[in-house]
């Protein structure tokens, strides 16, 4: 059982069932179904199978439904690429007409009302450069042609220095949205997230709607690092989205913001992915690059919970060989100690989760001095799993939950494994039989040691107030 977790995103490539379901075999823990691509009937099939899959195998594979916020794009362009030459003018109109080599259409409605001269236009990736040369604050924007190269059709704008008027949630967005609700996907991907409100106006939707949705905020902006902390405080978790993040500032910045992200979510316990180009040479590829097996060796030194493949499992020639060999690199890094136990400062004393994040902390240091096998957290509504997970414990987590909600979002979280738990008599008779289940599955041995963290009277279902060391 691996503690870091696998996000694959699904497409064409990965969603035959028995693909799907080898994936999951071997080792992937989330399923991204990105709204950038696909009906939502397409996305509704994924949903079926993979909640089959799950029956089928006894896994809690998670949801993830990523919206793509707002993306820019350019139109159609003729026969389908067009030659931008460094030294010409382009220009960028908002008016619906196939693209030339001196004129493209772009979706961004107020484009020419946002940017302003001297500002970066970064085309397909960043692979052509312009610069705005004028507007006429309307419809249409005269660009330099910095770096040139063949522009194809509906390829990616990056605006890196212009503040866009645009919202997050977009009117696609916000349909795309109330379908994945009502599919009940565990978490929603905000793509593009510029400030907190961002996040705040995206869970009073959720929470209209009466989900349990969580919120992960794709960090890919430079607005968003400015204001990092508080977006951190209200997310219930982070993408590294390294793919716009690394067009939007330089290239050569995104190893550290990196590496500073992964920081302040475990010491918010939020959990955190790394993503995009991981494996990338794979989509064609039978073996990575020895660069591509160091990237995901790093992000988990790093100590990301998750590590996620976009193109490689949605599109590329080897969805199942890819995960079998990022599942290599995992199963290899953590059998080595440094990447466990970050200890945590102590709670203070007049913080509302007090009692509770005192025992989490308490629990994993106890783990670390005994070597426990397995911490036990019986939880409602996940907290204790995420703040027992942050500290990244060498035990096992293990979340005893009533709320079938969270079963599959916890499978998100790094070393956490969630079972489905409803038989709260007393607290010894649970925790007498819980450790009889984790014997039975295998997880535990005779005389391991476990931690068990609950909260008395555990019929009561209040916050964790209690912790018990025993042996299996
Ligand atoms: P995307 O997000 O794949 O939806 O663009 C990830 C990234 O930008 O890295
Ligand atoms: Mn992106």
């Amino acid at each position: 059982m691996k503690r870091t977790k696998v996000v694959a995103t699904i497409g064409p490539a990965s969603s035959p069932k028995d693909v799907l379901k080898q994936m999951v075999q071997e080792g992937v823990d989330v399923v991204r179904l990105n709204f950038s691509h696909g009906a939502h009937e397409v996305h509704n099939e994924v949903i079926k199978t993979i909640r089959e899959i799950d029956v089928e195998l006894g896994t809690h594979t998670a949801i993830l439904a990523d919206l793509q916020g707002p993306k820019l794009r350019v139109g159609e362009v003729e026969n389908n690429g067009v030659d931008l030459v460094a030294g010409k003018q382009l220009k960028i109109t908002t008016k619906e007409m196939v693209g030339t080599a001196e004129k493209v259409f772009t979706n961004y409605e107020d484009f020419a009302k946002d940017v302003k001269p001297g500002e970066s236009v970064l085309l397909d990736d960043g692979k052509l450069v312009l610069r705005i040369a004028s507007t006429n604050g309307k419809d249409e924007v005269v660009c330099d042609i910095i770096h040139g190269g063949v522009l194809s059709s509906k390829k990616g704008i990056n605006l890196p220095n212009t503040k866009i008027s645009l919202p997050c949630l977009t009117p696609k967005d916000l349909v795309d949205l109330e379908f994945a609700l009502e599919q009940n996907v565990d978490w929603i991907g905000l793509s593009f997230v510029r400030s907190a409100r961002d996040i705040i106006e995206l869970k009073h939707i959720i929470k209209d709607k009466e989900k349990h949705a969580r919120v992960i905020a794709k960090i890919e902006k430079p607005e968003a690092m400015d204001e990092i902390d508080d977006i951190i405080l209200e997310t219930d978790a982070v993408m590294v989205a390294r793919g716009d993040l690394g067009v939007e500032v330089p290239m050569q910045n995104v190893p550290l913001i990196q590496k500073s992200i992964i920081q302040k979510c475990i010491s918010n316990s939020k959990p955190v992915i790394v993503a995009t180009q991981m494996m990338e040479t794979m989509i064609t590829n039978i073996t990575p690059t020895r660069a591509e097996v160091n990237d995901v060796a790093n992000a988990m030194l790093d100590g990301a919970d998750a590590v996620m493949l976009s193109g490689e499992t949605s599109v590329g020639k080897h969805p199942v060989e890819v995960i079998k060999a990022m599942v290599k690199i995992i199963d290899e890094i953590e059998r080595h100690d440094h990447i466990y136990y970050h200890e945590e400062p102590p709670a203070e004393s007049n913080e509302d989760r007090f009692v509770s994040d005192s025992i989490c902390y308490n629990a994993c240091r106890l783990a670390k001095r005994v070597e426990a096998k397995a911490i036990v957290t019986m939880t409602f509504s996940g907290y204790t799993g995420f703040k027992v997970s942050s500290q990244r414990p060498r035990a096992r987590t293990f979340v005893f939950t009533g709320n079938r909600k969270i079963l599959t979002l916890m499978n998100l979280v790094w070393g956490v494994k969630a079972f489905y738990y409803d038989k709260m008599v007393s607290t010894d008779h649970t925790i007498a039989d819980i450790k009889y289940i984790l014997k039975k599955q295998g997880y535990l041995q005779e005389d391991d040691f476990v931690i068990n963290i609950a909260s008395m009277p555990i019929s009561e279902q209040g916050m964790t107030n209690m912790l018990k060391l025993s042996k299996a």
